[in-house]
């Protein structure tokens, strides 16, 4: 018979999870989330392994926060699946979920001209399968069935820019009623090809790079990404920024090779006037990687490296939960001034009222939300007259005595925004059937949308 046996300080709820011992994804299993000595852990009961803990923040305090940080859900305005077995069996989308896609994914293509140690979907040279834009079309369709104005798409792969009709498919996407498209590169194509990144500054605003960024260092992307790329990173940088594409870093952030260069990864963004801030990933249990023990990182971990570093201005204030999906997505925001070669940065989030963050009406995607800029501008500005129902004594208080002079250009726009994200997935390990429901970023695939982490986690879905 199994053995139970861990003591805890607190009891918090019970919820449902995954055995990350046995990896069984047919069956969930019983789960209390508990506080002990400030971390927080999923305290499981699996009939075939016993008791297990399962560490999913290190910050007690933080993680009550989110839940002050919920809001109202903006559901998706239509379902692809039933409710047959249950969260999460029937994605998706199911009438169960209490999210809609913020994020939709559209992946294009298994084809990589990389084979990195820790990709979700196992690309690699040859692997092909390009989607035709049959595909892409139904894709689209099946999105705006569920989000009639779409927030963002990410094109992604596989490396998206080895599909030969990449630029088809962008300018085809652009076009549709999506207010801000991505696209998800390795940068080597970006690197090598000046002609194409004309052909993206063409597309307009409302389209950005994601640019996969993990480390400044040779031996961490060797074991990351299996070869250094750091001078692709540079190139593809130097392209961005001569033709000021939005661009967004992403890094995969891995406990003992490189959380010790969170710090230094925001401060060399700071050098770029095209970087629109950094998202940080926890290493995720998917694909090609096993994200079991001493890798794994939690979300508060990074939040802890980003308020600890001193060298940028985010405070425990500015790296607030994101009301949509709290427990899994952190943000700083900031408004940006280039001084010379080099990025100021005013954090705002942490100046801006609780209530005004959790009762606005979009989710991820702030860049596309004028208000929402204007209201960054405005707190740090100095020469914008403000609008008293959203800014408090304290604002004024700060923004008159110690706020640092901020004078706002009239074209202040997106460019002068910038953001650090904290997005973290779930993997067996982590899994908690109230948290995915929430989940906001979403796989579209051409009949239905699936949350990102369990379309990643191979479960056997009901339909
Ligand atoms: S994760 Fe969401 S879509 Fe999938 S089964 Fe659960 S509630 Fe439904
Ligand atoms: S992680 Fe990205 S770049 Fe690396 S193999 Fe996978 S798709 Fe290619």
């Amino acid at each position: 018979m199994a053995h139970y046996s861990q003591s805890y300080d607190l009891f918090w709820h019970a919820t449902q999870s995954f055995c990350h011992l046995c990896g069984n994804l047919h069956r969930l299993v019983d789960a209390h989330i508990v506080v002990k000595d400030s971390n927080v852990y999923l305290r499981k009961f699996c009939p075939t392994c016993g008791e297990s803990m399962a560490l999913i923040s290190t910050d007690a305090a933080y993680y009550q926060q989110c839940n002050e940080y919920l809001k109202a859900p903006d559901l998706p305005e239509a379902h692809n699946t039933q409710v047959l077995r249950g969260c999460p069996y029937d994605c998706g989308v199911c009438p169960q979920h209490q999210n809609h896609p913020c994020l939709a994914l559209f992946n294009i293509t298994n084809e990589c001209n990389m084979a990195c140690n820790i990709c979700y979907f196992s690309s690699h040279p040859g692997k092909g399968n390009h989607r035709s834009m049959e595909d892409i079309r139904a894709m689209l369709a099946t999105l705006l069935r569920v989000e009639s104005q779409p927030d963002l798409i990410q094109v992604t792969g596989g490396e998206p820019t080895t599909h030969p009709q990449i630029l088809e498919i962008l300018r085809y996407l652009k076009a549709s009623p999506v207010r801000h498209l991505m696209l998800n590169t390795n940068g080597i194509r970006i690197a090598q090809e000046e002609s194409f990144v004309k052909e993206l500054k063409a597309l307009g605003g409302g389209f950005e790079i994601y640019l996969q960024f993990d480390s400044l260092r040779s031996d961490v992307l060797r074991d990351i990404r299996g070869r250094d790329t750091h001078d692709i990173h540079l190139a593809a940088l130097e392209i961005l920024e001569r033709y000021n594409l939005s661009t967004t870093l992403v890094c995969v952030i891995k406990k003992g090779q490189n959380d010790d260069e969170i710090g230094d990864i925001i401060e060399f963004s700071r050098r770029y006037r095209c970087v629109r801030g950094v998202v940080f990933q926890p290493v995720q249990e998917a694909g090609r990687i096993e994200a079991q023990g001493d890798f794994r990182i939690t979300l508060s971990e990074i939040r802890q490296r980003v308020i600890d570093d001193v060298r940028n201005p985010f405070t425990a204030e500015d790296m607030i939960p994101l009301p949509c999906d709290p427990h899994k997505i952190g943000v700083g925001y900031a408004a940006k001034q280039m001084v010379g070669d080099y990025a100021q940065l005013f954090p705002v989030t942490g100046q801006i009222p609780k209530e005004m963050v959790t009762t606005h009406t979009g989710t991820i995607a702030f860049e596309q939300d004028r208000a929402f800029i204007k209201t960054i501008i405005e707190t740090v500005s100095l020469d914008t007259a403000m609008g008293e129902a959203i800014v408090s004594d304290k604002i004024k208080q700060k923004l008159f005595c110690c706020w640092p002079s901020f004078l706002a250009p009239s074209d202040m726009g997106y460019e002068h925004v910038y953001r650090i994200v904290i997005m973290e997935f779930s993997d067996s390990y982590n899994f908690d059937t109230t948290n995915i429901k929430r989940e906001c970023n979403f796989m579209i695939e051409p009949n239905r949308a699936i949350p990102f982490s369990t379309y990643n986690m191979g479960i056997k879905f009901s339909q």
